[in-house]
């Protein structure tokens, strides 16, 4: 049964926006840095997803090289989380679903427990 189940997996690249001009060892110049999150995800349906991987890197406008950040500092210091909300929490829905169908059952259970 799981073979109906369609399973899959992508990945993004975030312009986070311009940070700073630095010396870029690459260009061996000053050069304007932007900031980046490159992010992978995974799927089921393309609906359910889940954040498998995230990288913040800092990158050179010009020559597109950089290094890697220190994910959490970065994460501390934006005030919201660039990766779309249903990348991050689609798997919820399922669970949320499966979730109410319980706290359901709960309440008419006691409802007829309570009227019996
Ligand atoms: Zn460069």
């Amino acid at each position: 049964m799981l073979g109906w189940i369609v399973f899959g997996s992508g990945g993004d690249s975030l312009h986070l926006g311009h940070v700073d001009h630095r010396h870029c060892e690459t260009c061996d110049r000053q050069r304007p840095f932007s900031l980046h999150l490159r992010y992978r995800y995974g799927h089921i349906y393309w609906v359910f997803a889940w954040v498998t991987m995230r990288e913040y890197l800092m990158i050179c406008d010009v020559c597109s090289r950089g290094w890697e950040l220190d994910a959490k500092k970065i994460r501390e210091s934006l005030k919201e989380d660039p990766i779309p909300f249903m990348r991050r929490l689609g798997w919820t829905f399922p669970v949320g679903l499966i979730a109410s169908f319980v706290v359901m059952g709960i309440i008419g259970s006691a409802i007829a427990t309570v009227s019996r």
